[in-house]
């Protein structure tokens, strides 16, 4: 199987504005709160089908 994406290595390359959470087809994408308060992207291993359309979207890539 194809790997799940990486949307982000470190916090610094995601700005937390939930575009590949808009458009994952699957809604396999939950945006959660951290510990300061700032939301970031978490996907769902068994939801997600590996079309990297979040990828795609993100302009940090
Ligand atoms: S699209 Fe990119 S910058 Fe925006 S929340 Fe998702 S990973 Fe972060
Ligand atoms: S690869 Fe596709 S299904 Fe998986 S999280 Fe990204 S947009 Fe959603």
């Amino acid at each position: 199987m194809k790997k799940i994406p990486i949307l982000f290595n470190i916090k610094e390359e995601c700005c937390g504005c939930a575009a590949c959470y808009s458009i994952c087809p699957k809604e396999a994408i939950k945006m959660e709160l951290d510990e300061e308060g700032f939301e970031y992207p978490i996907i769902d291993e068994n939801e997600c089908i590996r079309c990297y359309k979040c990828l795609k979207v993100c302009y940090f890539k």
